[in-house]
């Protein structure tokens, strides 16, 4: 395989890494962050600079207004991008978002596109992607899965609780696993401000850099048309691995970004700091 980078690809890096350092990692110390995140206020500010910089939701097709990066180009705008741990919400390229982009380009129907993925890829609203439940449901063993999808008429209603949901506090749509009466898997779309969807409470994590955090969500009765099935029925486990597949190491390519900050810093450190009569690096 060949690894050389393009003098586009190089010059792509450079303006991401640019723009991480003189427009997002400025922001890293404003108050509009909690231990859940950045506020949607700090998002949208994010957002609009990275729109102006041209560099808004790359991974997307150019069709949907995306730079259409392959996922060598993305390894080394992500990873540009993870030197802040607010570049990957300034780029529209943070989890889950990231990846339901992906799975709903090549997935959803274009009347789904038009209502959710477009505005998504414009930054304007934010989704969840709902499949982990709390023990015995779904985790490693996505076969566990516990929450159903049960046929009313031309609807379905879905029960059932998920957790460790990034991004769920305030997410326009969610992305929902639940088991149908065939047995398999199937994924739907509901907008999340629906009566049959309860955020019960926000995880308490290591990271603080998701906006809506990480949820835990109750799904009671919530009725859900046929219409908004995402792909087919009993499809659901084939779909996560459209997702979860790339999205697994699109993480790998943003933390080595913060890795590198993380090295950056104490290399920085050794330098300055002087001990026992001479810098530490000596
Ligand atoms: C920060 C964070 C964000 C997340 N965001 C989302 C999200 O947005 N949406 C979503 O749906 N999920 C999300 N998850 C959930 C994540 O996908 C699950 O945590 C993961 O699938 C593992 O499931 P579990 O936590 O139930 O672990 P378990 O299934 O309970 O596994 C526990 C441990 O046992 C190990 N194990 C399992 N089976 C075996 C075996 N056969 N042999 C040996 N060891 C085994 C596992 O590797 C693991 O270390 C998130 C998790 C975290 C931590």
């Amino acid at each position: 395989m060949d690894f050389s980078l393009s003098p586009e690809l190089l010059a792509l890096r450079d303006k991401t890494r640019a723009f991480i350092a003189e427009q997002v990692i400025p922001l890293e110390n404003d108050a509009r962050q909690s231990r859940h995140g950045p506020d949607e206020a700090l998002r949208r500010e994010l957002v609009g600079r990275a729109r102006a910089a041209g560099l808004l939701t790359p991974h997307a097709s150019r069709e949907l207004g995306g730079l259409g990066l392959t996922h060598v180009e993305k390894a080394v705008v992500f990873e540009e991008a993870g030197y802040s741990w607010l570049g990957p919400t300034a780029l529209n390229i943070h989890a889950p978002d990231e990846g339901n982009i992906h799975l709903m380009e090549a997935v959803a129907t274009p009347a789904q596109q038009a209502r959710w993925l477009r505005p998504q890829v414009a930054g304007q609203l934010r989704s969840c992607f709902a499949m982990t439940e709390p023990a015995p449901g779904a985790g490693s063993d996505p076969a566990a899965l516990a929450t159903v999808a049960v046929r009313d008429g031309d609807d379905y209603l879905i029960s059932g609780q998920k957790w460790f949901i990034t991004g769920a506090e305030g997410a326009d749509y969610a992305i929902i696993m639940a088991r149908t009466e065939d047995g398999g898997a199937t994924m739907f779309l509901s907008d999340m401000d629906q009566p049959g969807i309860t955020l019960e409470r926000s995880m308490d994590a290591m990271d603080a850099c998701f906006t809506g955090g990480h949820g835990v969500l109750r799904f009671d009765q919530l009725r859900v048309p046929a219409s908004a099935i995402l792909g087919e029925v009993g499809k659901g486990f084939r779909y996560a691995q459209v997702r979860l597949a790339p999205a697994r190491l699109t993480h790998c390519m943003r933390w080595l970004g913060q890795a590198r900050r993380a090295q950056d810093v104490a290399l920085a450190y050794a330098r300055r700091r002087t001990a026992f009569g001479k810098p530490l690096s000596s």
